[in-house]
């Protein structure tokens, strides 16, 4: 069969919602075509940006990292870094963090990695190993997003490109829906807006690029991506609205993009009356928060306390 696009080369790929059969190359060259219209439409780039790429190794942030540079090539004062967060996963992280070395090398773009160990004196095995009362996940997010954050200020970025695509942004605002947080969802928003000058504005050029295209764009561009999962799981709640919005997507091509473009709205909406909240310096680590202390500190002090109780626990266990 030959493809919609150039009439010539064999089939590789058929996108349902718009009902074409696509070669390799167009495949690759559509994908291409798509961030750089969300990164025009939503103005995610200046011509003289420093960008970090947050690059953990999986097939969405090695999709991404090579998209961008291929843009950054056509905008030579723009400059582009890739960042690592190492979490402190053993049997996982590390193999990540090689790929991510791997890639940056190949491309010739400069690599950064940072640790848990390093800025919070705590490993994600540590806190999965506690006996603390939230998923280890919800722990992981709030501390790598904090990470992330550092990072890109450390490097001197004026953008930090986060590799979330469609399906990762239309199933966390479905989650914070049924979590009732409703203000949130003006996060669910790939256009970037700065709160505070301690915080380096992020953006998702893969925000409107389906899953199953991002891993079939990071396997057809012939890159090397972690496809190990973690060992501490994922959000269970998340792994059922995936399972549910993939069903209704093969029933109803296109369902995915309806909701994210709702989203959008409802996050305009919304987004104005974020905007207009006040932050304030975190009493222990000086960011940003709307609260007296950020999130990240609070959940560090309580990290440290029930790691310390169980090391009690089991030093009068063992004794
Ligand atoms: Fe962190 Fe959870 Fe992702 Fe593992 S699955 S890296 S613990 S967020
Ligand atoms: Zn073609
Ligand atoms: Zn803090």
């Amino acid at each position: 069969m030959a493809c919609s696009k150039c009439g010539t080369s064999q089939a590789f790929y058929r996108r349902e919602q718009e009902g074409v059969i696509l070669c390799k190359k167009c495949f690759l060259d559509s994908v291409e075509t798509k961030v750089r219209k969300t990164i025009v439409a939503k103005r995610l780039l200046e011509p003289n940006d420093k960008i970090v790429v947050a690059l953990s190794g999986g097939k969405d942030s090695v999709g991404l990292l090579r998209i961008l540079w291929k843009l950054e090539r056509r905008f030579p004062p723009a400059r582009l870094v890739a960042l690592t967060v190492d979490e402190g996963i053993s049997d996982y992280r590390n193999e990540a963090v090689a790929i991510a070395k791997e890639t940056c090398n190949e491309l010739k773009v400069e690599h950064v990695v940072i640790s848990f160990e390093q800025l919070y004196g705590i490993t994600m095995d540590e806190v999965a190993s506690g006996r603390n009362e939230l998923q280890p996940c919800s722990y992981c997010g709030v501390l790598r997003r904090k990470a992330l954050n550092e990072g890109a200020r450390r490097i001197g970025a004026t953008k930090l490109a986060t590799a979330h695509n469609l399906d990762d942004e239309v199933q966390t605002a479905l989650l914070n829906v049924m979590h009732g947080d409703v203000a949130r969802i003006s996060r669910v928003s790939s256009v970037p807006w700065k709160t505070s000058a301690k915080f380096v504005p992020r953006i998702k050029p893969l925000a409107e690029v389906p899953e199953c295209e991002t891993a079939l764009y990071a396997f057809a561009a012939g890159a090397r991506f972690q496809s190990i999962p973690c060992p501490h799981g994922g959000d269970a709640l998340r792994g059922d609205i995936r399972t549910m919005l993939n069903r209704l997507e093969l029933k109803h091509p296109g369902l995915k993009h309806t909701i994210y473009g709702s989203v959008g709205r409802l996050s305009e909406m919304i987004g104005s009356a974020s905007m207009t909240r006040k932050f304030q310096a975190c009493t222990t680590c000086g960011d940003p928060t709307p609260n007296a202390e950020c999130e990240a500190c609070i959940m560090l002090r309580a990290l440290k306390t029930t790691a310390h109780a169980t090391d009690k626990l089991e030093f009068a266990q063992v004794g």
